[in-house]
């Protein structure tokens, strides 16, 4: 058996594979950074071989509790990904699979590359709906894409929509596919009235250095995007700068922030409760938008998510609070499970990039229901 992971996205550290029946690997760190989780690697000359694979830093990575009832992901295309039986025993965690095929990918959770981000970008600015804009360069050099979609005209109300600051939640990047799909979709309803009252502009992946270089949560800097919100620097944290620059230029009124959570199995929202400014009328606006959303899709639920942050006790380093303060906006970030919805699982593939996009279309649904009163 071989073990590689040299490609984008690629994160593992061979420790002992001579017995494929008991290999031992381990997560390597985000670079300049503490921060581990995110897995990706190959493994080749594996068909038909009972593999065990024991990951042997698991207990000590960054959400441990995001192993309990976890299963891995895994395809022989890297277009399907299936879930295989995964066990955690407070240590170490252990992939038990007998692959049908030569090579295998395992990962953390259905991987989104460079090339299927830049492909994305380029379909969507063949719209005539949609306009790309380069924001800047990231710390790597690579490009941060800004999509336009809609004619901006005053009156129209402005709807930032961010995703992946945390490189390893590649879920938001597949919930950004389905999202922009349905927003570009000329034949659609919603899609057509929101774009007559509203300009949108999405940031697909907001970390592009951090995803190639498969990082759980942090640029190639080692910073930690959510955390870089109220001094930028282009140094540091050229993301959030050139973004949060565009921002200032366009106004806010609506902030979509969307991540994945490592430990809770539900599709939640985290609103800018906690933050000192925010008022009852902006509450009172999120509290709706998460009805409609639940109503749009089950895959939504309204009972489990974060703690209520007391008000003014709030984290104002994230995008969400610095927008819902800075903006006077309704701002909020929402997560989705790494592992799967316990409420509406699904055996063969558990959270999935198909259910992801569909999670991304039904945000229109609920922001359709919102739109006149934003302002
Ligand atoms: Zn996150």
């Amino acid at each position: 058996m071989q073990i590689t992971s040299n490609f984008d996205g690629g994160n593992i550290l061979v420790r002992d594979i001579a017995d494929p029946g008991d290999a031992h690997l381990e997560i390597r760190r985000d670079n300049n950074s503490d921060f581990y989780q995110w897995f990706y690697f190959r493994a080749s000359g594996v068909r038909d071989t009972s593999l065990v694979l024991h990951i042997d830093n698991a207990g000590s990575s960054s959400y441990p509790p995001g192993w309990k009832d976890y299963r891995a992901v895994a395809s022989y295309d890297r277009e399907q990904w299936f879930r295989v039986p995964t066990d955690y025993d407070g240590e170490r965690l252990t992939i038990r699979h007998t692959p049908d095929h030569d090579s295998v990918w395992y990962a953390y959770f259905a991987p989104y590359s460079h090339e299927r981000h830049q492909d994305l970008v380029a379909a969507c600015q063949t719209s005539p709906q949609c306009r790309h804009e380069l924001l800047g360069a990231t710390v790597d050099g690579r490009d941060l894409d800004l999509l336009v979609i809609g004619e901006p005209a005053a009156g129209k109300r402005v709807c930032w929509i961010v995703a992946r600051q945390h490189p390893g939640e590649t879920m938001a990047e597949w919930f950004m596919e389905g999202l922009l799909e349905r927003l570009l979709d000329d034949e659609d309803p919603i899609a057509r009235h929101l774009l007559t009252k509203a300009v949108f502009y999405c940031v697909p992946n907001m970390n592009p250095d951090g995803a190639f270089r498969g990082n759980l949560r942090t640029n190639a800097t080692g910073a930690n995007l959510n955390r870089e919100w109220l001094e930028p620097t282009r140094e540091r944290s050229p993301e959030v700068y050139y973004v949060r620059k565009r921002m200032e230029q366009t106004g806010v009124d609506f902030c979509l922030d969307v991540h994945g959570d490592e430990a809770l199995p539900y599709n939640f929202i985290a609103g800018p409760d906690g933050v000192a400014s925010v008022t009852q009328r902006v509450l009172d606006l999120q509290d709706e938008y998460e009805r409609l959303l639940m109503r749009s899709s089950p895959d939504f639920q309204l009972e489990y998510g974060y703690d209520a942050v007391p008000p003014g006790a709030a984290n104002m380093t994230m995008c969400t609070t610095f927008i819902a303060d800075r903006f006077g906006c309704l701002s909020m970030t929402l997560e989705q499970p790494f592992k799967d919805t316990v409420d509406s699982p699904h055996e063969l593939v558990g959270w999935s990039p198909e259910r992801c996009r569909k999670l991304g279309r039904a945000n229109l649904d609920a922001l359709h229901g919102i739109l006149d009163r934003l302002r």
